[in-house]
């Protein structure tokens, strides 16, 4: 059997910064996971700019970006395998042993740590229940945008997106400059879920009108689609009798949410966040089963790729001290965790704990849970403000992150709750 001291499962932006921090921190035996035909995971179809502002202060295209730690995997000696999918996890006298489809059949790899990082996948129709026939032509917007930019079709002419987030948006402007014609973006929320600046440069630019308040109400077409029934919403989500529009269309692409890859985790009895759907993590990114680490969107749902590669390192890191307290037969640093506390107006926050002995800076991330003007985030413990931020505007779309230094932490005794207030 294959022996690494770091199994890393997925070769995306997270996988990737993941393994090299492993290395970097001492594990001389790094192993990468790849199930598609080549590393970079999502980024390599995102052919678009925008990645990269804070990383490599920047402005760089999704392959870019990854092709600079695709470089650097290679110039540190990396191992990695494609065509690769892990389909088990098992633990056995203290290791975590590995099972894989690869080219060759069966593999079975023993590890001392594991790091999870396999990214997230769309929801389907199926998850939103559409009424009408199943013709062709309803495509999940990443699926059209793999077939565009990397597989050279173009998957309609005439297109409605369904979902404002930020892949829907991305994809009103690629299909508009591969020439089709996009009818409409509808969304059911009373806003946009994607980043201002999609809506800007993705929407407005090309005068692509965004339905707020609106759903698909039926899928015209057997063989083809030949339309949708829009309806207009109220503020229950409800249908609004008579306000129903037919949009002739033959593309119907899907942006209604990311859902993180996460069945190989709770097989393993890694505990998963009801929020986030991603595993529960500390501030080390571990799990809370030991030597399991996790890093990316398999933990939350992350709209910048420079974030994922932050919290890529810290995975990376800690798998690698982990290993190396383990082979000298030291104990990890003990677990003295508190809690994070989503509070009033926030919907998550990652990291779940932290442990206070640390003595590290930890960085928060979270989203509100709807659009807020000049307020503030707080942060109390014990009842009394630790910290807090005035922001002009937050939207739910957008991840919002705090600092709290380890000076801070040092006075951190018990958990913390993080809220919106009034400035
Ligand atoms: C359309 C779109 C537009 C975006 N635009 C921007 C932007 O403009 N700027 C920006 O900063 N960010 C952007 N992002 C976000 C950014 O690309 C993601 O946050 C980032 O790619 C997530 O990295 P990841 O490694 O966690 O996941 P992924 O990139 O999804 O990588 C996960 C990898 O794991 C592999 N995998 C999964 N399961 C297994 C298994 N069982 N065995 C082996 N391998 C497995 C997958 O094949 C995949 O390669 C965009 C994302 C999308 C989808």
């Amino acid at each position: 059997m294959l022996k690494y001291n770091v199994v890393v499962i997925g070769g995306g932006p997270a996988g990737l910064g993941a393994a090299l921090e492993a290395k970097k921190n001492g594990c001389e035996k790094v192993l990468i996971i790849e199930r598609d035909r080549e590393l970079g995971g999502i980024l390599n179809q995102c052919i678009h700019n925008g990645f990269g502002l804070h990383e490599f202060k920047e402005e760089l295209t999704g392959p870019e970006y990854a092709g600079k730690f695709i470089k650097m995997i290679q110039e540190e000696n990396i191992d990695f395998m494609l065509n690769t999918m892990v389909l088990n996890i098992d633990e056995a006298n203290d290791e975590k042993i590995i099972s894989a489809m690869g080219e060759d059949g069966l593999i079975e790899i023993s590890a001392d740590a594991v790091i999870l990082a396999m990214g997230c996948r769309e929801r389907t129709r199926g998850a939103i229940d559409i009424p009408g026939y199943r013709p062709a032509g309803v495509y999940n917007a990443g699926a059209a945008q793999r077939f565009i930019n990397m597989e050279g079709y173009l998957v309609g002419k005439k297109v409605v997106i369904y979902g404002s987030g930020d892949i829907g948006l991305i994809m009103a402007r690629r299909m508009t400059l591969e020439g089709a014609k996009v009818q409409c973006v509808v969304e059911v929320n009373p806003h946009s879920s994607g980043l201002t600046r999609n809506i800007v440069q993705c929407l407005d630019d090309f005068n692509i009108p965004l339905k707020l308040q609106t759903c698909i109400n039926y899928i015209h077409g057997k063989d083809r689609v030949s339309g949708v029934t829009l309806a207009k919403l109220n503020d229950n989500r409800e249908v609004i009798e008579g306000s129903e529009e037919f949009i002739e269309c033959d593309t119907v692409l899907l942006s209604v949410g990311l859902i993180p890859e996460n069945e190989l985790s709770s097989g393993i009895g890694v505990n998963l966040d009801k929020k986030t759907s991603g595993p529960i993590v500390n501030n080390s990114m571990s799990t809370d089963k030991e030597g399991f680490f996790a890093c990316g969107n398999v933990v939350h749902v992350h709209d910048l790729v420079d974030f994922v590669t932050k919290e890529s390192r810290i995975a990376g890191k800690n798998a690698a001290l982990y290993v190396l307290n383990k082979k000298a037969k030291k104990k990890s640093s003990t677990s003295n965790n508190i809690k994070t506390v989503a509070s009033d107006g926030i919907g998550y926050v990652v990291p779940q704990y932290i442990n206070i002995d640390s003595n590290e800076d930890v960085n928060l991330f979270m989203r509100v849970r709807n659009i807020c003007t000049g307020k503030k985030l707080v942060v109390r413990c014990n009842n009394e403000v630790i910290f807090e931020k005035k922001r002009a505007h937050m939207i739910p779309s957008e991840m919002e992150r705090i600092n709290i230094n380890k000076d801070l932490l040092g006075k951190i005794d018990s958990d913390i709750y993080i809220s919106v207030e009034e400035v």
